[in-house]
């Protein structure tokens, strides 16, 4: 099977949550699957020429970032929502439907111009990939690349990152 294919038979719309109105795409599914699993993180890294370290966005994105990790040899660093941190960190905000959602990273996550590949489940509207590029660049790393598992292309989340290249195993 092809990778697009694993990624949408790995997937549950589910309606109305977290709020009415909201079809939220459950990749766990997928995640549970160890020989698609395997298959589609295998994917990403073959996508990628090469990067230093893997940044994984929380909380779906740590379970892709662990496992890119592992099997390259490249280190870990966790973009962590508000207040999780225990050190001084660079934080991001950015607009929710509702509200306001942040990010962060540690200080001294990165040396100065390690390259560093992004990963997270889903883009959506491209609010948190925006924030944490920025932060990724603010903690002195490269984005050496951006690798969703599955892009809600309706969202445009594509747009509002460019220039910068997304990746995406599935766009629906
Ligand atoms: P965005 O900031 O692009 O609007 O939303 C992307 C973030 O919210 C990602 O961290 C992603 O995990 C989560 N997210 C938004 N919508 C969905 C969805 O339908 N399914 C899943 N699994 N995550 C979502």
């Amino acid at each position: 099977k092809e990778l697009a294919e694993l990624v949408a038979g790995g997937t549950v719309d589910v309606l109305d949550f977290p709020k009415p109105g909201i079809v939220f795409k459950d990749l766990m599914p997928l995640f549970g699957d160890g020989p698609a699993f395997k298959r589609v993180i295998d994917g990403i890294i073959a996508y990628h020429d090469s990067f230093d370290v893997v940044a994984g966005i929380e909380a779906r994105g740590f379970l892709m970032a662990a496992a890119i990790g592992y099997s390259t040899g490249a280190g870990i660093v966790p973009v962590r929502k508000a207040g999780k941190l225990p050190r001084p960190a660079f934080s991001a905000s950015y607009a929710l439907e509702y509200g306001e959602a942040t990010l962060e990273v540690s200080e001294g996550a990165f040396e100065p111009g390690q390259r560093v590949l992004v990963v997270d489940d889903v883009l959506a509207t491209g609010g948190t990939a925006e924030a944490t590029l920025d932060l990724i660049e603010r903690a002195g790393g490269i984005v050496a690349g951006f690798t969703v598992l599955m892009e809600l292309g309706f969202l445009d989340g594509r747009q509002r990152l460019s220039p910068r290249p997304v990746h995406a195993l599935l766009t629906v």
